[in-house]
């Protein structure tokens, strides 16, 4: 949904409205959409400026880095951002580092899908678990181990070692 910048004013323009990526869209390709986005947006210009506010509702699935399982969260995300002209990019290395929200626009266009694209990215876990507690794999039979189904030898005697694998797979 292209936004010509010409046309917004200081009076917020307010869009709702479900997009539809494809899951192969997502910078994850372990990442899968199980439901459209849903976006509230308000976008007014002052000046040069343009500002985009608005929340991003939807459903992701993730496969669990310890145990690679599949499981889904929703996503329910904020974003408040200000778009500068990019004559203004030289400016970069003076903004403070905790600016992070500034962008630069080069076109007279902002293409609305690449926004909420982008953030529906930047809601992704750093590491994805399906639970804090998720133990991951037995290291010897690769059976879930929240499954409580292996018997292998080395659980119960052993738990320390398993606790020191998770611990240095994590670091990874
Ligand atoms: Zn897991
Ligand atoms: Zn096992």
């Amino acid at each position: 949904m292209i936004i010509e910048i010409d046309r917004l004013s200081e009076k917020e323009l307010k869009i709702s409205k479900k997009f539809d990526f494809l899951s192969t869209d997502l910078v994850d390709e372990n990442v899968v959409f199980r439901k459209p986005v849903h976006a509230d947006i308000s976008i007014k210009r002052i000046q040069d400026e343009i500002f985009i506010k608005g929340r991003i509702t939807t459903q992701l699935s993730f496969i669990c880095g310890r145990c690679l399982s599949p499981y889904e969260i929703p996503v329910d995300s904020k974003f408040d951002l200000v778009y500068f002209p990019e004559e203004l990019e030289d400016l970069g290395d003076q903004l403070e580092e905790e600016d992070l929200n500034r962008l630069f626009y080069m076109s007279p266009v902002i293409d609305l899908l690449d926004v909420v694209l982008e953030q529906v990215n930047l809601t992704f876990p750093v590491k994805p678990l399906c639970s804090k507690e998720c133990r991951g794999l037995c290291p010897v039979c690769g059976k879930i181990e929240k499954d409580g189904e292996c018997q292998c030898v080395t659980h119960d005697p052993d738990s320390r070692l398993n606790k020191l694998k998770i611990f240095l797979r994590d670091k990874r």
